[in-house]
């Protein structure tokens, strides 16, 4: 395992590196990758962004996004030159993730890369892959990792305003504006040192929250209308959305995100999950508060993992046989949603 010392020696002088995040990126996952490619770049690295999929267009304002390298079942081109970039790099990045299932195909090229590894990443259990890690459960965001991953490294003061903001935009979204548990007084103290160093809160909040198409809202309003099934025996709200139901609205990446949080906002709710219909498998997102653990069910039962309030899975059954599959769970849980604090 490399240590810091030799990590700084390493990035001491112009490095090929690779930065690579998850599977449909949101702000954290976006935001600390190009936060720290930003800061690379300043050092004279030679950075490339790496996105095993599409991200949320709402992102496309962060600096650095619109050289990102991003997979598309469309064509091959950006597998074939991220299997080049990969190949070619001297250091690998990976942000927001820490088991390699989670950027897909890009997960053996990862591994089978010489360059030397570094994870920095907030998600429970990881797989032990990179050669340097910086992982903590309990900050609430990557963004933040990064941020102090620059600090140790001693050079704050390249961080500048675009950058500040790109961490600033993870460091909001993960701690769901401040308002999670995982908000401790040292996701305010970051925030404190991005907004010094240039970050823009309101604006990254504008960007971030108040850019809704007509039809996300529209969607909200239906699915809120016409989807959100509350099963108070369980404290628990779920809503499922099939592709029909996406085609109709002209559902767009990152469109379903934040609906979940809804089935929390109802008094009395402890979990809050939301299922939809990707076509090659059915996504879902769990949320939840206190101890009900959301990343054991996920777990257990999803093929997922995440965080304990907070995780996705995934599904290859039907839609209805998903939800009938989580129904089925449920009852398991009764316990511990009813009792949970
Ligand atoms: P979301 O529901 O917003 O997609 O994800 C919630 C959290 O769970 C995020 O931290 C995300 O990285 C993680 N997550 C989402 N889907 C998966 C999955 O399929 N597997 C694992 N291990 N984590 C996931
Ligand atoms: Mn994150």
């Amino acid at each position: 395992m490399k240590n810091l010392p030799e990590l700084t020696a390493l990035l001491s002088a112009p490095k090929k590196v690779a930065v690579v995040t998850h599977f449909k990126p949101d702000a954290d996952a976006l935001g600390s990758s190009l936060g720290l490619a930003g800061y690379l770049a300043k050092k004279g690295h030679q950075v490339n962004v790496i996105t095993p999929s599409d991200f949320p267009d709402f992102l496309s304002w962060m600096a650095g996004s619109e050289k990102v390298i991003a997979l598309s079942k469309k064509s091959k081109e950006s597998e074939i030159k991220s299997a080049e970039i990969f190949s070619h790099a001297d250091v690998i990045f990976c942000l927001d993730f820490s088991s390699l299932n989670r950027i897909n195909e890009l997960g053996a090229m990862v591994r089978n890369s010489s360059a030397v590894k570094v994870m920095i990443d907030h998600h429970l259990e990881p797989e032990h892959f990179a050669d340097y890690e910086k992982w903590d459960i309990s900050d609430a965001s990557t963004a933040q990792l990064v941020y102090d991953f620059i600090v140790s490294l001693g050079e704050r003061e390249l961080i500048d305003g675009p950058i500040a903001n790109c961490l600033y935009a993870g460091l909001m979204t993960d701690t769901g504006g401040f308002r999670h548990n995982n908000t401790t007084a040292r996701e305010f103290r970051v925030a404190e040192e991005l907004t010094s160093l240039g970050a823009n809160p309101s604006e990254v909040a504008r960007l971030v929250y108040d850019v809704n198409s007509l039809g996300r809202l529209r969607l909200t309003g239906y699915v809120l209308n016409h989807k959100l099934t509350v099963l108070p025996e369980y404290r628990t709200a779920y809503m499922t959305l099939s592709q029909e139901e996406l085609r109709k609205f002209d559902v767009q990446t990152g469109d379903t995100e934040g609906l979940v949080n809804y089935g929390l906002s109802i008094k009395d709710m402890q979990m809050s999950v939301l299922m939809y219909d990707r076509g090659e498998e059915i996504k879902i997102s769990f949320r939840s508060l206190g101890s009900f653990s959301v990343n054991e069910l996920a777990r257990a039962h999803f093929e997922g993992g995440g965080h304990r309030n907070a995780s996705g899975g995934s599904s290859k059954l039907s839609l209805d046989q998903t939800l009938e599959k989580f129904l089925k769970v449920l009852p398991n849980y009764k316990e511990k949603l009813i009792n949970n604090s």
